[in-house]
């Protein structure tokens, strides 16, 4: 089980995960990306059906920033 979230610090607003995993991922109106099912929080499991489009965004993301975890991540980090 796999969770993720973006570290927005890092995110170049490229738009790729959105277009790879629409279910998983969304952005901001600056085009930031976070997480749809958690808000970015990174504390809801990444959906097994979802799960090989997920790794495609994280393998794809032009620098790094899709962050991913077998647990979830602790609140209140970017
Ligand atoms: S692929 Fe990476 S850099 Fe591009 S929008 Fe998604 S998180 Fe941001």
């Amino acid at each position: 089980m796999y969770y993720t979230k973006v570290n927005q610090d890092s995110c170049i607003a490229c738009g790729l995960c959105q277009i790879i995993s629409p279910d998983l991922f969304d952005y901001t109106s600056e085009g930031i990306a976070f997480t749809k099912m958690d808000l970015n929080a990174g504390n809801v499991p990444v959906p097994a059906e979802r799960f090989e489009a997920f790794l495609d965004a994280y393998r794809k993301c032009p620098t790094g920033a899709i962050l991913r975890s077998n647990r979830p991540f602790p609140p209140g980090e970017q």
